[in-house]
């Protein structure tokens, strides 16, 4: 046993990305320089600002992280929690580069966080104090949408955005493209179908794209299909809560264990996802819940027997300390960066395979891409595509009614079939199957690394290999 009080301390997240990129880079033939140039981050803006709420003047301290602008907008959520420091947020915008990279969305990395506990204030105050960040961001384009495109991330939702579109929009009134400023907005404030459920959404179809590949699912030591796969999922928020439904209800996934902040709840025969939400959503926590054991230190609930492990909270909460007694064979990153750099090689030697943050929760920003493409070309998403779908459906059903008619076989189209089949996919079809899509091609060309190179081990040092080619591909063609 190592003496543990000798040991350095284990590198922040910021460190443990490098570190990670560092094991890709090795293995890569790029220039120190050019390395150098990918891995730091270009800036970090840190803004303090003062709102009068409660009689009393409060201060606030938020940044705005811009990883790297090889293409632009940059793009990444902006957080609200109390533990939001510089050293997270610059962590999180060099993942957001290279999780774009990888899912082939035309942005930068960013990332912007505010240090506060959202649940402190009414709503009406997180409206003054979110309207005031915005503002101090947008003035210096640090909102923009050409430069900078931020969206929902922990502590944030579509709220939140909608009150930025606005304050961005005030700002701007001559700027036809306001929409496009941010993603993740309500429906009727310029969002997209399907944008709220996407990166749980996404999380779903990369399960079901590994389960794909046998020899991928052996490797974990597993076998067989999702179905009846034993879950536990760290965090119910919403990444975790949309992949344990999906999981559950049409992957035939157990959902065994679900871990939150105030503890624990495991049953071996499946926990319902739905009612442990409705039961949180109405007790604040999972505290009382009937039909499962509770666990009064969640955490110690990661490392039970089960198939998949999906940590779907906060960075690091798989660390040193206790990856050793991790026992799940497969898990996938819900969350950005729930493996420190130091977990990760312990993992990694005892043949746990990792499905890595960077592609598993790609789901959001892929289909903020779609939002923002939406917003900037002002018409409905899918709607050209819809039309030509639908002139093509016409033409293979008025060529079956034609052979049918000249051959004398007299069948018949249902009316309920045919007016379906014409109509072809709306607009939440059309984000899941490109999400789909994306989440396919993202994962073979990080599974070809894997399988095609001995020297790359894992599935994490392949995605970096993929994305930092990308990037590095696109700062040679441009120039720095
Ligand atoms: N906050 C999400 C993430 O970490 C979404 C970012 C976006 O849609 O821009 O990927």
């Amino acid at each position: 046993m190592p003496n543990e009080d000798s040991r350095p301390p284990e590198p922040s997240f910021r460190e443990s990305v490098d570190i990670m990129v560092n094991r890709a880079m090795a293995l890569m033939d790029l220039s120190p320089g050019l390395e150098e140039k990918i891995r730091v981050c270009n800036a970090i803006y840190t803004v303090r600002f003062g709102v009068r709420l409660r009689g009393s003047i409060h201060t606030f301290t938020g940044y705005r992280a811009v990883h790297s602008e090889h293409m632009e907008p940059v793009k990444g959520g902006i957080r609200y929690a109390t533990s939001v420091h510089q050293d997270e947020v610059e962590a999180l915008a060099a993942l957001m580069t290279y999780k774009c990279a990888l899912v082939e969305t035309p942005f930068g990395g960013s990332k912007g966080g505010l240090r506060i506990d959202p649940r402190a204030w009414e709503e009406h105050e997180l409206e003054q104090i979110t309207r005031r960040f915005a503002y101090e961001l947008a003035k210096r384009d640090l909102i923009n949408p050409a430069q900078n495109v931020p969206a929902p991330d922990m502590g944030t939702s579509e709220r939140e955005m909608a009150w930025i579109a606005d304050q961005y929009r005030r700002m701007n009134t001559t700027d036809i493209n306001a929409a496009a400023c941010v993603t993740g907005k309500p429906i009727n404030s310029g969002g997209i179908q399907g944008r709220t459920e996407a990166t749980g959404r996404g999380v779903q179809y990369a399960l079901r794209e590994f389960f794909r590949h046998p020899e991928d699912v052996a490797a974990a030591g597993l076998s067989g299909t999702l179905d009846g796969k034993r879950v536990i999922v760290q965090g119910l928020g919403n990444v975790g809560y949309h992949a344990a439904s999906f999981l559950q209800n049409e992957d035939g996934c157990r959902i065994t264990g679900i871990i939150e902040r105030d503890g624990a709840l495991s049953n071996e025969d499946g926990l319902d996802v739905e009612s442990v939400k409705a039961w949180i959503d109405r007790h604040g926590g999972i505290a009382g819940y009937p039909d499962a054991s509770v666990i009064k230190d969640g955490a110690v609930l990661l490392e039970h027997e089960c198939d998949i492990l999906i940590p779907a909270a906060l960075e690091g909460t798989i660390h040193r300390e206790n990856a050793e007694r991790i026992s799940a064979p497969l898990i996938i990153e819900a969350a950005n960066g729930p493996i420190t750099a130091g977990a990760d090689e312990i993992l990694r030697s005892k043949g746990t395979v990792i499905i890595p943050d960077m592609y598993a929760n790609a789901g959001g920003v892929t289909v903020s891409y779609f939002e923002w493409v939406k917003n900037l070309s002002h018409i409905r998403f899918g709607r050209m595509q819809r039309r030509a779908e639908e002139a093509r459906h016409l033409l293979i059903v008025n060529e079956l009614e034609r052979l049918s008619a000249d051959k004398g076989l007299g069948w018949t189209l249902s009316p309920g079939f045919k007016s379906q089949y014409l109509r072809g996919a709306g607009e939440l079809e059309l984000v899941r199957s490109g999400l789909d899509d994306t989440m396919r091609s993202a994962y073979q060309s990080m599974r070809e690394v894997w399988h095609a190179r001995d020297e790359v081990k894992d599935l994490r040092t392949a995605a970096y290999i993929v994305s930092i080619g990308r990037v590095a591909a696109s700062y040679q063609a441009k120039g720095l």
